[in-house]
């Protein structure tokens, strides 16, 4: 075997070279080849190659190794990479990297035929949920911090403005989208939530193409969404329960 700490291989790479030796473990191991401690040794190596910029196929590819091999030993430090420090200061990266990882990660398991409560994963899901709670959404509002008040104050007359007063007045549900009103009257609504303290009580987001929309939503509303799942952890079940786990509210477009 080379001196494998060398080699500057892609992870699909290394892939197929620990595919290729596992496929031919019967014959190297009556050579007396150490299989497991190189399968090892890969495999801390393709760890070590996984980011936040590849998270995604860095982590299903070493986990397939970890199966295919039959060295579930070293799940836990794969699966820990999604976890690190340096990332999860990152909002985007929970938002935009580590949420939509979730179904990916499922569908791996399910695939695999683990049940999502078992350990590494349940630990997992448990903990990419709580960044989500802290890190994106923020501490609970009280109901009476809904500020009807906010966006009357903006002392616009506009018509988007108007129609986002009426929407912090609850006459028009938990979320609303601005469709077609272009980036400039976007820009105009951000600047306005911003302004008058929109974060306490909403989150947004660009609703893509041309032209440009927003989306609103109540931060009340989406809590309501999380009590859901966080009252599992509250119980001490621990276990969050896998449904719960693996639908992180992921889809609410803010
Ligand atoms: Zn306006």
């Amino acid at each position: 075997m080379p001196k494998v700490q060398t080699l500057q291989w892609s992870l699909g790479s290394w892939q197929e070279f620990a595919t290729h030796i596992t496929n031919q473990r019967a014959a190297l191991e009556a050579f007396s080849f150490p299989f497991t401690n190189a399968i090892a040794e890969i495999l801390g190596i393709m760890i070590r190659q996984i980011s936040s910029q590849n998270i995604q196929t860095g982590v299903i590819t070493v986990l397939e190794v970890c199966y295919s091999t039959g060295t579930l030993a070293l799940v836990p430090d794969t699966l820990r990479k999604m976890l690190d420090p340096a990332s999860l200061v990152n909002v985007a990266y929970i938002e935009q990297t580590l949420i939509p990882f979730v179904p990916t990660l499922k569908q791996f398991i399910v695939t695999h035929k683990v049940p999502p409560t078992f350990a590494p994963y349940a630990g997992i899901f448990k903990s990419i949920l709580m960044q989500w709670i802290s890190m994106v959404l923020g501490p609970r509002p009280r109901d009476i911090d809904v500020p009807v008040t906010i966006m009357q104050n903006t002392k616009c007359g506009c018509s988007e403005c108007r129609d986002m007063v009426n929407f912090f007045k609850q006459d028009g549900g938990e979320a609303h989208s601005f469709n077609r009103i272009g980036a400039t009257k976007r820009k105009h609504l951000e600047t306005k939530l911003q302004t008058y303290g929109g974060r306490n009580a909403a989150r947004w987001s660009t609703i893509v193409g041309s032209p440009q929309g927003l989306q609103v939503c109540l931060r009340v509303a989406l809590w309501q969404t999380a009590d859901l799942f966080v009252e599992p952890l509250d119980n001490k079940t621990c276990s969050i329960s896998s449904k719960a786990t693996m639908e992180v509210p992921s889809s609410t477009g803010c």
